[in-house]
Parts: C-alpha cells; structure tokens; sequence
C-alpha cells in the first residue's frame, strides 16, 4: 500500500470543495469592490480576513509557515506575494491579490489582476489592461483545455500558446518560470505542479477526481524575479509589470467545474466553447 495521497478525489471529496472555492471567491470579490485610489493593501487584507471569518472559515494563507496575512497584494513590478500593509493604491497602479479559504478541511484558492484607473496616463493603463486580459485568457485558455486533455502538460501548453499569441508586437510577455500552479484539497499546496508553460513530461493522467490550482504568472517583460528583502515579495529584476490569475478546478465525471467562480467558469470559458457541469 503506498502511503502517498492519491492526487485523484472522490465524487464526496469534490463536493466538499465547492463551499471552500465560493467563499474564497466571495473573499476576492470584497477585495475587489474596495480598490481605489488612497485604499490601502492592508485595509483590502482586512476586508478578505472578515468575509472569511464571517462565512464560518479560515483563511489557508494565514496558516502558511511564517506568513500571517489573508492576502497577498502585489503591485506594479511584483508579481506575486506582496505583503499586504501601509502601502495606499495610486492612479495606475497594477495589482494582483490571491486569497484562499479553508472550509471544514478543503481548501481554494484563487487570484485576479486589477488596474487602478488613471485618466492622466491613459497609455500606461491600457498596456497593463492588455497585460491582465491577456493572462486571464491564458488561465481560462488552460482551463478550458482540462476539459479535454489527456495529460496535465497539456495545460502548461494551452496557457503558454495564448500569451505568445496574444503579446504585444513590441514584445513576448514573460512567464514566471520559477513559480507554477497546484494540485489542491485537504492542503493549498498539493501534488501535482502544474506548469504555466511547454514541458517534455506530459505528467499525470488528466481524470476525474483531479483538482488543480492553476495559476499565470505573466509579465510585460522579462521572467526574471527576484525576491524582495521582506522574504516573500517576488519581482521582476527589469522592473517591468506583472499580473497574476489563478482559479481552483476540478475535474468530475460529468466535466469540469471551475470551483473559485461562481458560475462555475461559465462566463471565462464560453469563448473556447466549454460549458461546465456541475459537481453531482
Ligand atoms: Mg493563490
Ligand atoms: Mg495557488
């Protein structure tokens, strides 16, 4: 017998996720509405923290080793985890928060990109907007090819696919290489990786029971991080802007269903002509 967790759940494990997956999306849509200008990232932390202590929850970031805030907000040249503090949000910024909640066990885990309106620097906006459309359709491009694919590495290549058909012609936006998505359930972080690009190993059978975090990391320029002297914060070394997506998905016998959307996915997966189904 191996001692190892099968990265497959079963139909009840599955159902046990949904809950989880809608408070964390609840907990992102708190955040959302309170971006503007002078809002700090702390008082967006704060927001996320109440909506997930007010569902009867725990915030899954806060019991990560060392770390003890509910989000992560990254801005402008951070890609991902940027502590949330004193930091006010300015005209043009761009920011990424990730979140997740711990229901009775299970776990989400999700991500958006926001561009904070700026009508002085018109340009600027509008290339961080394509920046975060761009890696959102690049999440929504990976998960729609779940429905369909037979390996996992064939996911890492749907997302990889879209950003470099999607760039800008001054330039191949850049994939985080060093960072990637997640298998997810009784923990945040569980087997399998999940690449956000093209890799020899087609990795593990795409089935039902699979429930995978998956998570763009994109930046308009190059993949090079580093991380900050706080210990978490990663940047890029070029200084050029990221964006963050992430959904939690899973795989069941009638389809797939994106459990951090409370719509299941439908609206980011219509225009690759996937329609998903609920867990029975
Ligand atoms: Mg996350
Ligand atoms: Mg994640």
């Amino acid at each position: 017998m191996s001692l190892r967790r099968s990265i497959y759940k079963s139909p009840a494990q599955l159902r046990a996720m949904v809950e989880p997956g809608l408070i964390t999306a609840a907990a992102l849509d708190a955040v959302r509405e309170m971006i503007a200008p002078g809002v700090t990232t702390g008082e967006l932390d704060a927001a996320a923290s109440a909506l997930i202590t007010a569902r009867g929850a725990k915030s899954n970031f806060q019991m990560v080793r060392g770390y003890r805030h509910t989000i992560c907000a990254s801005v402008n040249e951070q890609v991902v985890h940027g502590i949330p503090g004193d930091r006010a949000l300015e005209p043009g910024d761009i920011l990424s928060i990730d979140a997740g909640a711990e229901y009775k066990g299970w776990n989400g885990d999700s991500a958006f990109t926001f561009v904070v309106p700026d009508p002085a620097r018109p340009e600027v906006v509008a290339e961080r907007q394509h920046l975060s459309d761009v890696t959102a359709g690049s999440l929504w491009a990976g998960i729609a090819s779940l429905a369909t694919a037979k390996h996992l590495g064939e996911i890492g290549a749907a997302i990889q696919e879209h950003i470099e058909t999607h760039s800008p012609e001054t330039g191949t936006y850049g994939i985080l290489r060093e960072y990637v998505g997640h298998g997810i359930g009784r923990k945040m972080h569980e087997s399998p990786s999940v690449f956000n690009y093209r890799v020899s190993d087609p990795g593990p059978e795409v089935r039902p029971g699979l429930v995978l975090a998956i998570e763009p990391m994109v930046v308009i320029g190059d993949q090079a991080t580093y991380v900050e002297d706080d210990g978490w914060t990663v940047s890029t070394i070029d200084g050029t802007a990221g964006s963050h997506w992430e959904h939690s998905v899973a795989v069941h016998d009638g389809g797939i269903w994106v459990l951090t959307a409370p719509d299941g996915g439908a609206a980011g997966l219509a225009p690759f002509g996937v329609t998903p189904q609920e867990i029975s």
